[in-house]
């Protein structure tokens, strides 16, 4: 493919002439689904942590847990 912004050949996505980041727009809605998709899984997840008879530490701890996986998956976008 070529790049959007300076049209040089490359074979990656990020252009080792320009340094422009050539992701389809296809490929971005894609990967924002995706982690809609992860993240509303969690979110449901803590939901049922706080619906939970557990002692508040734990519950604590446990919805912590999902919140930093929440996180990670932002390291993706
Ligand atoms: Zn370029």
């Amino acid at each position: 493919m070529n790049c959007k912004n300076c049209g040089s050949g490359i074979a990656s996505a990020k252009c080792e002439y320009c340094g422009t980041l050539n992701i389809a727009d296809k490929n971005i809605s894609e990967v924002l689904s995706d982690y809609n998709k992860k993240k509303e899984v969690l979110m449901r997840r803590i939901e049922m942590v706080e619906k939970m008879h557990i002692p508040q530490i734990v519950k604590k701890k446990k919805i912590e847990n999902i919140e930093n996986e929440i996180n990670n998956l932002k390291g993706v976008l």
